[in-house]
């Protein structure tokens, strides 16, 4: 899909991000986007990890707010979508609940825990050995395999947990990378970690994300990427586009064309 699209915007639901859909809209014209999708962070089943998501009844609330977006605003296309952490016990309610009964246009893989020892640990912060990003490449590759996910939003979160760029961090990236290209999914440079506080590193400081030799990877692994602002807030609808766009360029990374999910679906297809 062109520039004038971001798929990836949440609302205050998720408990750490502010607006809702209607809000996003209307930024969204003001930003002359074509194509705004809504995905918070997805409600889960069991409740785990509560603190960052809308609780399970508000899934109802979330879908009318998106269709009341749609109805205030005809001349841009809106998307309803989720950003969801995978687990096998979840794949029937994404594949089903989700994509299936409500109808819901397309998920993102969002790997913010990481399975290891039968617990999860934190992926923001918690990847700093070769052990656990090898845990974090395997889940993510996981998650893409699973067929459910449009696309893995920032892939590169390893670089909140790692100053430098190491054989375990290349390794990490090539693995998932070279996944992520065999299976056809996207990996999206995201622009929030642009707006958050950046890590400092000997002789500076960079932001923790879009990390840049992940990107260099992505390229020699010909993998495609999909650009987004990720807006916790209305006016970051299009934050940060300029600067994500030049990193696509300046690795040649190509843009995956994304266009199928404003088609309407023909049943069994998930992604
Ligand atoms: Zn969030
Ligand atoms: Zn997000």
């Amino acid at each position: 899909m062109p520039f004038a699209t971001n798929l990836h915007t949440h609302t205050y639901r998720c408990q750490h991000a502010s607006g809702d859909a209607s809000d996003y809209a209307r930024h969204a014209c003001a930003a002359g986007l074509a194509v705004l999708g809504m995905a918070d962070h997805t409600p889960l089943p069991d409740g785990r990890w509560p603190d960052m998501r809308m609780a399970m009844d508000e899934l109802d609330g979330y879908q009318a707010a998106v269709d009341r977006a749609r109805a205030e605003y005809p001349q841009l296309r809106i998307l309803m979508g989720l950003e969801c952490e995978f687990a096998v016990e979840y794949e029937s309610f994404y594949r089903d609940e989700i994509l299936g009964r409500r109808g819901f246009d397309y998920l993102i893989a969002g790997c913010h825990y990481t399975p290891l020892d039968g617990g999860w640990i934190p992926s923001f912060g918690g990847l700093d050995s070769s052990r656990t990003l090898r845990a974090y490449a395997d889940y993510t590759i996981r998650s893409m395999a699973s067929e459910l996910f449009a696309f893995v939003t920032h892939p590169d979160l390893i670089g909140c947990s790692n100053q430098e760029w190491t054989t375990n961090t290349a390794a990490c990236a090539r693995d998932i990378c070279q996944a992520a290209t065999a299976l056809g999914v996207p990996l999206e440079i995201n622009s929030y970690g642009l707006r958050k506080p950046w890590m400092n590193i000997p002789g500076g400081s960079r932001p923790a994300y879009p990390w840049l030799p992940f990107w260099e990877t992505a390229q020699d692994m010909g993998t495609s990427v999909v650009l987004s602002s990720d807006a916790h807030r209305p006016v970051d609808v299009a934050a940060g586009y300029a600067e994500v766009a030049a990193i696509r360029d300046r690795y040649r990374l190509h843009e995956a064309d994304l266009s199928y999910l404003t088609q309407p679906r023909t049943g069994a297809a998930s992604r």
